[in-house]
């Protein structure tokens, strides 16, 4: 099949979370699978052409955003595993710190910056004769293409048999903007209504895609029902249950060839399950970069997060008096939310020797807190599927995870036959101590931490089961064109 996958963030090159690693990782199986793919994102300021060897296509892009006409080129480049990339380059919307903003705040401009990548998608395709069985949009930022596919580019031949897929990586993320911001879409005013792009009074990118796509995936089973209920539906609940037979939760898959201790470059040690030696170097570097004290004995609970209200380290903070008293050491890495730095920043500079936090984003010690860790701490108030905990997995770090969402299709509870980690089931502070105390003390009992560990050593989160089911959704959209 011909997969058009557009994506505002693709690792290695760029990333804030989870979104960048599925689209690296996702077109990689797919092209292996035998498909052919094209993937385009923007090429943002810390892109370099020279370290990845991008080339400058002679064609120009020209693109009208609300009335002005904003030129792009594109830059080709291949993935590590040779997927054709197509980056989008217009240096006065992307050259800038940032992908979405800088110092907690969103770009003002962020509807041009995405509708002008959602053309130039489209654009791309038309210059490069590549027509697209399916077009696969992520989030927000590309939600729109469903509505411009429909009613812009239909007649044009490289497009007119392409169906649309959304995947939603974040509800919580909607891109909502002013009404004028249909103009910078291109969109005629009459859909922004309530049944179309409006949500209340503002209009939204991600409902553009939650209409007018043909089928809507989300990145786990229990959150495509989670976000069809209004707690967790963000006010476009009613939406998608009017869709729930077009909407399918697919697992994410990991992707092992960044994250294995037993070739992960980033790491003091490999270790694997038969051999489990480098974890203690893994840990001892980790304490000695943190500048914890050298006890191997003191269990470490990594986590590794971005800070904001979702992923629920206010739970920890609000027992942080108790969970400081424990016989354990605590290592946090993340960066977002002032609030919560702060208070991070305060515990460390208070308890040296019991909690240490990298305030910031560091792909390098992201890798060293889950070998070195022994837990890893996911307490999220909603999570849509959740990659820190399947990566720990195979880090032998064990982890402690709210029962939500893709936390809980991913974590059997230690208490149950074949665990691999532990649970609690509400956003409630006491749960979470005593999740805690659960895993401390079990990690006590050296016979049973080790099967504990090799339970989650064992599991396979590969992109191949995913990327096959991303595969049949394909081939429903391709049948429904026809
Ligand atoms: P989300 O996409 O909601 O941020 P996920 O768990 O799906 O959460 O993905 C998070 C990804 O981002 C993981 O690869 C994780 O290692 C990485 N990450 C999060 N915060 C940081 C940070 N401060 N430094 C380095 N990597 C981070």
């Amino acid at each position: 099949m011909r997969i058009l996958f557009v994506s505002s963030e693709v690792a290695p090159y760029s990333k804030t979370g989870g979104l960048a690693d599925v689209s690296s990782a996702l077109p990689a199986t797919l092209k292996k699978r035998g498909h052919e793919i094209l993937v385009v994102t923007p090429r943002y300021g810390q892109i370099d052409v020279a370290t990845w060897d991008l080339r400058r296509r002679r064609l120009k892009l020209t693109i009208s955003i609300k009335g002005k006409t904003i030129q792009g080129g594109i830059l080709d480049g291949q993935s590590p595993e040779g997927v054709p990339i197509a980056f989008v380059d217009q240096p006065k919307y992307f050259e800038r710190q940032g992908l979405y903003g800088e110092n907690g705040q969103d770009y003002t401009d962020n509807d041009e910056r995405f509708a002008f990548l959602c053309h130039a998608a489209l654009e791309t395709c038309i210059m490069s004769g590549f027509s697209p069985d399916v077009i696969h949009l992520n989030d927000w930022q590309t939600a729109p293409i469903a509505a411009l596919v429909q009613h812009i580019y239909r007649d044009k031949p490289e497009i007119n048999s392409a169906g649309t897929l959304l995947t939603i990586h974040n509800l919580g993320y909607q891109g909502l903007f002013p009404p004028e911001a249909i103009m910078s879409l291109g969109l005629d005013w009459q859909l922004f209504t309530p049944s179309t792009m409006e949500f209340f009074g503002k209009l939204s990118f991600l409902k553009a895609g939650l209409v007018f796509a043909d089928k809507l995936t989300t990145v786990s089973p229990t959150y495509a029902q989670e976000i069809q209920t209004s707690d967790m539906g963000f006010g476009l609940d009613g939406i998608l249950k009017d869709r729930a037979e077009d909407l399918r939760g697919i697992l994410n898959g990991a992707n092992y060839r960044d994250w294995d201790p037993t070739h992960d470059a980033f790491i003091a040690s490999p270790f694997s399950m038969q051999d489990l030696s480098g974890k203690t170097v893994c840990k001892a570097d980790l304490q000695q970069k943190m500048g914890l004290p050298m006890n191997h004995d003191a269990a470490i609970i990594g986590c590794i997060s971005r800070l904001s209200d979702q992923k629920g380290i206010d739970l920890f903070l609000k027992k942080a008096t108790e969970l400081l008293d424990l016989d354990c050491q605590f290592v946090f890495l993340g960066e977002g939310q002032k609030d919560i730095e702060d208070s991070l920043d305060k515990l460390a500079f208070e308890h040296p020797h019991r909690l240490a936090f990298h305030r910031g984003y560091n792909e390098e010690l992201a890798h060293v807190i889950q070998a070195g860790s022994d837990m890893l701490l996911v307490p999220s108030r909603y999570e849509p599927c959740g990659l820190t905990q399947i990566y720990a997995l195979r880090y032998g770090t064990v982890p402690i995870v709210r029962a939500v969402g893709g936390l809980d299709d991913t974590i059997d509870d230690a208490d149950d036959e074949f665990g691999t980690g532990f649970k609690f089931r509400d956003a409630d502070s006491s749960q979470l101590l005593a999740a805690i105390k659960r895993a401390l003390t079990r990690y006590s009992d050296r016979v049973g931490w080790r099967r504990l560990m090799e339970s989650g050593m064992s599991m396979d989160f590969s992109w191949d089961l995913p990327a096959r089911r991303y595969e049949a959704v394909y081939k429903e959209i391709r049948n429904l064109r026809k």
